[in-house]
């Protein structure tokens, strides 16, 4: 896994949250040795090994962010974008019946696994071994992606990568930032996108009827100065050491291209904006 992203995180961040946690930052006597595996609950697993979804500051070494986890269930977690999608569902069920993450090789060879994943593709039923009762814990990691995108894209971190303003000061710094009805169409259209997700060029073409995203770039950059200078957040900088402004109201990132499609620019919406456009955009 070394050098690899995960949910939007570098290998940077990821290895922060494991100083931290060498550090103490989980608080006085936190461990996450003696603690069932968070996904299978095997109580049999190595003491230090752990696994998080959300590498945000500030961090976080409790659900839903961090969980205690056994090598299996951490492995299988991790290679899930490298396997058949079948496997990762009939691993899945396997913990749903109550196995164990270190079982799964054990019950299922390969040849038997693999003809299980056929039946799975297909949309076969499978009958599982039952070795246990399995708690009624929710089961965190079925909502987990497949997508390979999540493993650099901002859209897959369930908090912005650096802490921003709650819900509260952000409505106060809007309402001082009075947007005009275009600006408050763009604000709900990016909450109504998928993955929060929009391009200067799609702002540009739904909200302005403009083909050149330099219009949107002007017209969503003014808006997101305003409402930032209204808040108790520096802005990130480009690297000429100017505010990029527009990280007050997303996180961009630039997407690979591939081979049949080239992409521009993408901006994700900060979730606690996309929640107070939500409902606008419903309207
Ligand atoms: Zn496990």
């Amino acid at each position: 896994m070394t050098g690899a992203s995960y949910n939007g995180y570098g290998w940077a961040d990821r290895t922060a949250i494991t100083t931290a946690y060498r550090r103490g930052d989980a608080g006085p006597g936190f461990t996450f040795a003696g603690k069932p595996c968070g996904l299978c609950g095997d109580p049999e697993r190595p003491a230090g090994e752990w696994h998080s979804e959300d590498y945000s500051r500030p961090h976080s070494f409790v659900a839903p962010q961090s969980y205690p986890i056994c090598k299996a269930c951490h492995l299988r977690l991790h290679k899930r974008f490298n396997r058949p999608a079948a496997e990762w569902e009939l691993f899945c069920r396997h913990v749903d019946a109550g196995g164990y993450g270190r079982e799964f090789a054990v019950f299922y060879p390969l040849p038997q696994r693999d003809a299980l994943c056929r039946r799975i593709a297909d949309g076969q039923p499978v009958e599982l071994s039952r070795p246990r009762d399995r708690p009624p814990d929710p089961a965190w990691w079925r909502s987990l992606t497949l997508d390979p995108e999540s493993l650099e894209a901002p859209w897959a971190r369930p908090r912005p990568l650096r802490p921003r303003p709650d819900a509260e000061a952000y409505r106060h710094a809007i309402a001082a930032a009075a947007p005009t009805e275009i600006e408050r169409r763009i604000l709900c259209f990016h909450a109504a996108a998928p993955r929060r997700t929009v391009t200067m060029r799609d702002v540009a073409r739904e909200i302005l009827e403009k083909s050149d995203p330099r219009a949107a770039n002007l017209a969503y950059g003014r808006l997101a100065r305003r409402i930032g200078e209204r808040l108790n957040f520096e802005p990130d900088r480009r690297d000429d050491g100017s505010f990029f402004w527009m990280s007050v109201i997303a996180e961009g990132w630039q997407p690979p291209n591939s081979s049949r499609q080239r992409r521009e620019y993408e901006l994700v919406l900060i979730p606690v904006l996309a929640e107070l456009f939500a409902s606008c955009c419903a309207n």
